[in-house]
């Protein structure tokens, strides 16, 4: 247990004019309100507390950041008010133990919502004063450290969080060991199994690679020594969740990680120069892996991260990754934004930090307005994860963007104006397409062109949030736009039907009151509603016209012509729009019988789709609709279907059989064989309905030789080559 002699010592240590005092008295007043209170451990509450202002102190943060941290759940667990706080240990450490208080006060429904809240208030927290996080940052540490108290699913969920969340804003802020500590002690509980397995692999051959190790980092010191580079090299094997997200991205086995092993040559030396110089050093001794070398001293990382990296092949003929800093850098990459508000800086942050707060600021900002909660996590682990690409500004600037990003993403991080008009890009002087990938030290110049709008498909290629959102907020408007269009086109028709106009209803005004009483906003809402079809032109038509309509008696030749008329029927109704065209979805084939769902589409009427279907997660909810079956008249419809079978001789034959005795007409027919083992027909039928598609199903399954009977979609059904999945087999679990 720590106790209040050993944070003391330590802080004394580094901090010579700290108000030890100051701590000491923290000490003493958490005790007191605190009494009593035990952890799920079973000790006493306090131990907590003091842990964590221990990890601080092992930080060497200053003095008010240590007595938060001794202070940070009193105002939250016990008796204990701001105002005592604020009476005993000043304004600096109120403000700091209330942003700690809000923190952990935050309860939402979902764990979604909840997280996305508790970031947005976080990045508020920082913006107030960076230590709240880090004391935050230390008090999860302790929390992961003692999680096995906690029971399930409490125990889960934490763990989630931790590694969702905490770990990404410690990598954020460029503090490396909480975010390794927090990754593996999250993987621990998250992954038990993959994780005991992984830390006794690693563990079995452990004497062997220590003695590997201590081979390597002689032979580089000496030769370290020979050129004159002094400093000191460290070898160890990478954090464990490191080593299993390569095995799980990569789909490899842990005896095809190569490079278990980290160096880092850590230089006394102050000056970037010495790293290139060790740089080759290292590269004379032994060949560097080609394309693995990544310059981010010339480009440091957005968290500011400093060094070379280079993998080489080793003195076995082994990869062996090898990082290169200065004593400096290397503070920066252990330590991050803690590193920088040390005591002696207390108060006054350097302009690089700025700047890495502002960063961070900058990249929530856009991300405020952000309603849907998923969304916004989805953006946020978008900017949390950050592999990045570093490209040149025609001027020479630097530029980061996540792996994948496009022209896209460089001309919305310029200007919105520049993204919206943008028509192409030339990367080192040569025209690309919008989807082409930006690549580490391409030099981008955007062609822009007026007049010219975003489209939806560009959200495939943008990954950054900032291009995402400001193309969604144009297309959310255009789509607006073409909506309140669509529903006047529709509402004009409809008018127009019951020879009025609707240019005249207009000008008195009329459908004004319409609004009133929908308590819609303007006419343009009430069109737009019409446009998406969620209010039907015929519902607002009908007020005009007369209480009962004659039934006007056809004249003779209307009578002919209506019986002479092939009826245009669809078989598919929707409450109040009759004239609208109606497509069936190609991606579903859907079947009277099945359930099912409409989409309003500009322009192209209406699609419908199975109430399964999964393309309906990309469209736009607003434009679904609910329509049903009205089938006046037989009519044949597309259905695919594969059939898994045993392989034998004249087996198309039983099967072709078996479906014609239902009259379905075979329009299409596919078999694959493996000879002596399986054959996969696929047909395409034309069927009436549901029933006699799954009478058909019958049929085929009361086959000796028939495996299974599956409904497919034609794009699952006849794709070119389907991959071979060699990959699966090595999949870890
Ligand atoms: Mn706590």
């Amino acid at each position: 247990m720590i106790r209040i002699t050993d944070i003391l010592d330590k802080v004394g240590k580094y901090a010579t004019q700290a108000d030890l005092e100051l701590i000491e008295k923290a000490y003493i007043f958490s005790a007191t309100v605190h009494a009593g209170q035990m952890r799920l451990s079973g000790e006493p509450y306090l131990t907590h507390p003091m842990e964590v202002a221990y990890i601080l102190a092992d930080m060497k943060l200053d003095a008010a950041t240590i007595v938060t941290g001794i202070l940070h759940d009193t105002v939250e667990d016990t008796l204990a008010t701001l105002k005592e706080i604020e009476e005993g240990f000043g304004k600096d450490v109120a403000v700091l133990v209330d942003g700690l208080t809000k923190l952990s006060k935050i309860t939402f429904a979902s764990r979604e919502e909840r997280q996305a809240e508790n970031f947005r208030k976080m990045i508020l927290a920082m913006s107030a004063d960076i230590r709240i996080i880090l004391v935050k940052l230390a008090d999860r540490v302790h929390n992961m450290r003692t999680l096995e108290f906690q029971t399930e699913p409490r125990r889960s969920s934490i763990a989630l969080e931790t590694l969702e969340l905490y770990a990404p804003l410690a990598n954020r802020l460029g503090i490396n060991w909480i975010r390794m500590e927090l990754e593996d002690l999250a993987f621990k509980y998250l992954y038990p199994e993959p994780y005991n397995d992984l830390v006794q692999r690693i563990d079995k051959r452990k004497e062997e690679r220590d003695k590997y190790t201590q081979e390597v980092k002689g032979i580089i010191l000496r030769e370290m020594a020979n050129f004159g580079l002094k400093g000191e090299v460290e070898g160890r094997a990478k954090h464990y969740f490191s080593i299993y997200r390569k095995m799980e991205t990569q789909r490899i086995d842990f005896d095809e990680v190569y490079d278990l092993l980290a160096f880092r040559i850590i230089l006394d030396a102050s000056k970037e120069k010495e790293c290139y110089e060790a740089l080759s050093v290292v590269h004379a001794l032994w060949k560097p892996v080609p394309g693995r070398f990544k310059d981010y001293i010339a480009m440091p990382k957005a968290n500011n991260y400093r060094s070379l990296h280079t993998t080489v092949i080793g003195p076995y003929g082994e990869r062996v990754e090898i990082q290169i800093r200065t004593r400096d850098m290397h503070e920066w990459a252990e330590g991050g934004i803690a590193a920088h508000w040390r005591y002696k800086e207390r108060g006054a942050l350097k302009g690089s930090d700025q700047e890495q707060i502002q960063k961070l600021r900058d990249l929530f900002e856009v991300q405020q307005d952000l309603k849907d909660p998923r969304e916004f996590m989805k953006n946020l682990k978008l900017a949390l994860f950050p592999d990045e690409v570093y490209v040149f500004t025609p001027q020479g600037d630097v530029r980061a963007f996540p792996k994948g990003a496009t022209p896209i993403d460089f001309a919305y991080s310029i200007h919105t104006d520049v993204g919206n008009q943008c028509v192409g890009a030339r990367v080192n002087r040569n025209i690309v397409p919008l989807s082409y990938q930006l690549q580490n030290g391409d030099t981008l110049e955007i062609i822009t062109q007026a007049g010219r709008h975003p489209s939806k498909d560009w959200l495939k290629h943008a990954v950054t949030s900032r291009a995402v959102s400001k193309i969604k907020a144009w297309i959310k408007t255009e789509e607006r736009n073409k909506s309140i269009a669509l529903g006047r086109d529709i509402l004009e028709k409809e008018f127009r039907k019951h020879k009025m106009s609707l240019t005249q209803i207009l000008k008195a005004e009329e459908l004004k009151k319409i609004c009133e009483e929908y308590s819609i906003e303007d006419v343009d809402d009430l069109m737009a509603l019409i446009g998406y079809g969620k209010i039907s032109a015929r519902q607002i038509v009908n007020r005009y016209l007369p209480e009962e309509p004659e039934k006007k008696e056809d004249s003779l030749p209307e009578k002919i012509w209506k019986k002479l008329r092939k009826p245009e029927t669809t078989g598919v109704s929707i409450t109040g729009i009759d004239d609208v065209m109606v497509r069936f979805g190609k991606c579903c084939d859907p079947l009277p019988g099945d359930e099912i769902v409409g989409y309003i589409s500009r322009g192209r009427g209406m699609s419908v789709h199975r109430a399964s279907c999964p393309m309906l997660s990309d469209f736009d909810p607003e434009r679904l609709i609910d329509v049903q079956w009205n089938i006046t008249e037989k009519h044949t419809y597309p259905v695919h279907v594969r059939v898994t079978c045993k392989d034998k001789k004249g087996l198309l034959a039983e099967l072709s059989t078996a479906i014609s005795t239902h009259d379905v007409n075979i329009s299409h027919a596919t078999v694959e064989t493996i000879p002596g083992e399986q054959a996969i027909c696929e047909f395409d039928l034309d069927v009436t309905d549901l029933k006699h598609f799954n009478d058909v199903v019958s049929s085929l399954k009361r086959l000796r030789a028939v495996v299974a009977v599956e409904r497919v979609r034609v794009s699952d059904s006849r794709p070119e080559k389907k991959p071979e999945k060699k990959a699966d087999k090595k999949k870890l679990h």
